[in-house]
């Protein structure tokens, strides 16, 4: 498809498309806009900033435009997505899109007052873009109808499940009429992506867009046999060693993630965590800080790391392995942007060996083992012919091994543990009151080994050390101010992500 005019839309939305400049249809736009032209519903894998607004709202607008309702302006067209900025952003183009058109919307979220929402809907709108809380509240105070949508599009799937919006979808998909046109987009494909699509679409049209997955290339990757408890002190001797100053931590889960933000913090590194539990402006917030370089880490779940747009990214930390492994490729294509190189860090304990396997297949060689680390646990390795996938018995995310016997690393581990809180008593300050200067080089020699893997490559990819060397100061002063804390948020039942 190489122009909007092959499209069949309407001459008003063709002058509107010229007037912003688009020439060609992008591939999202080429694959979705015939699909919904002929009436069909679409399960899109696209993200943000492929073109998908308009795959999804030309041909809304298209239809719109060519019925006239019989009588009154009743909501025909029903936009539901996780986030205001979303919302607005998709208020805004429909109003540039369908500008010459003879067409209604509103947008409605929650944050603010909601009066001027429901005058706007009294008054009458052909399409409602909203997020689901504010439209069940204004719903059920009877301000809004949507007896009468004839195209529904559900956007951001998997971030709108992260983020908890579940129920408020199967209600509000039963306050339309079944027969409707329904379209949904997701960047990504979990189990509860694709169950939710089976409920909610009829024959879909499906149109995959996911990027390419990037190169590998140039990334050095190193994986490290741990135990689980004791991969926060490898992370800390690793983010330690190598002085990280711009680095991503991947883990399972939202709890998970806020823990790991504020023990990190405790012993003195900058850091800050984003996911789903957070509000976006939490996470806006933690993310200008990364970008800013107040934080350092950026301890994230992986579905909220999707908006992490940072170019310098030197280290990603899989501090727990994804049980998908196109999910690790896709995480350590964070580092290495732009033409640089990067490292990446990927900790297996007993329980995700099988993920291990998985990815190393999907990788095409093995990963190179760290051994020479204080933490070195030889059972997470796989077994000979091990199949790729969870170990068998164990429950998702790894067993708890508390009240296991432990071994000499452990001994080892307690060791590490006492010794700092030691140095943080001689010090005299409370444990996050900031590392003293040489405790950092400390730390640093102990790490070396894992840091210097037989490589022999520089610590650094970006020679930054002396930009963080630099920074070290200011980071001890930094790290005493708590009160940027985010771990605000009691953890939901359903912490995965
Ligand atoms: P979206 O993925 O919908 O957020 O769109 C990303 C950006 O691409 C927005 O700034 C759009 O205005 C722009 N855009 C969408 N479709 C086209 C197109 N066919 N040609 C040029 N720009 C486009």
């Amino acid at each position: 498809m190489s122009t909007f005019t092959e499209l069949h839309l309407d001459e008003r939305i063709l002058e509107a498309l010229h007037a912003e400049g688009y020439r060609t249809p992008t591939p999202v736009q080429a694959e979705t806009i015939p699909a919904l032209m002929n009436g069909r519903d679409v399960l899109g894998i696209a993200q943000t900033g492929t073109g998908k607004t308009a795959a999804f709202a030309l041909p809304i607008l298209h239809h719109l435009a060519a019925e006239k309702p019989a009588n009154g302006r009743p909501i025909r067209a029903l936009m539901l997505t996780p986030t205001r900025e979303l919302a607005a952003q998709i208020g805004d183009r429909l109003r540039v899109y369908g500008r010459h058109l003879p067409l209604y919307s509103t947008v409605i979220f929650g944050g603010v007052g909601q009066s001027p929402q429901v005058k706007a809907l009294h008054r009458g709108v052909d399409m409602l873009v909203a997020t689901p809380g504010r439209l069940l509240d204004l719903h059920e105070q009877g301000h809004v109808d949507l007896s009468e949508v004839q195209h529904f599009v559900l956007d951001e799937a998997d971030r709108m499940l992260d983020m908890g919006f579940s129920k408020d979808v199967d209600r509000i998909l039963r306050l339309m009429p079944e027969r409707r046109q329904n379209l949904m987009f997701s960047a990504t494909m979990p189990k509860a992506i694709g169950s939710l699509a089976n409920d909610m679409l009829y024959q879909p049209v499906s149109v995959d867009i996911s990027p390419e997955a990037p190169t590998t290339d140039r990334i050095e990757q190193y994986v490290s046999f741990v135990r689980k408890q004791d991969k926060r002190e490898l992370l800390i001797d690793l983010l330690e060693g190598q002085m990280v100053s711009c680095g991503i931590v991947f883990t399972r889960t939202k709890h998970g993630a806020n823990r790991l933000a504020k023990q990190l913090e405790k012993v003195g590194i900058p850091a800050d965590s984003i996911h789903g539990d957070k509000s976006q402006t939490a996470r806006t917030r933690a993310l200008e800080r990364f970008r800013n370089g107040e934080v350092f880490v950026l301890v994230a779940t992986d579905i909220a790391s999707r908006g992490i747009d940072v170019e310098d990214i030197t280290h990603v930390f899989n501090f727990d392995l994804p049980n998908e492994p196109e999910v690790y490729i896709h995480r350590i294509g964070r580092t290495a942007r732009a033409g640089r190189e990067g490292l990446a860090y990927a900790f297996c304990d007993e329980s995700e060996s099988g993920y291990l396997v998985g990815i190393q297949r999907l990788l095409g060689h093995d990963i190179e083992v760290l051994e020479d680390q204080p933490y070195h646990f030889e059972k997470a390795r796989p077994k000979p012919g091990q199949k790729p996938g969870r170990v068998k018995g164990s429950p998702v995310g790894g067993p708890s091994r508390r009240g296991t016997g432990r071994g000499r690393d452990m001994r080892r581990y307690n060791r590490g543990g006492q010794k700092r809180r030691e140095q943080q008593q001689r010090s005299n300050k409370s444990p996050g009151q900031g590392r003293k200067p040489n405790n950092r080089s400390q730390r640093g020699q102990r790490s070396d080994q894992p840091n210097r893997p037989s490589g022999g490559r520089p610590p650094q990819p970006n020679q930054r050390r002396g930009k963080q060397q630099g920074r070290s100061n200011a980071s001890n002063r930094r790290s005493s101010n708590r009160s940027h804390r985010s771990n605000r948020r009691q953890p939901r039942r359903d912490d995965r992500s």
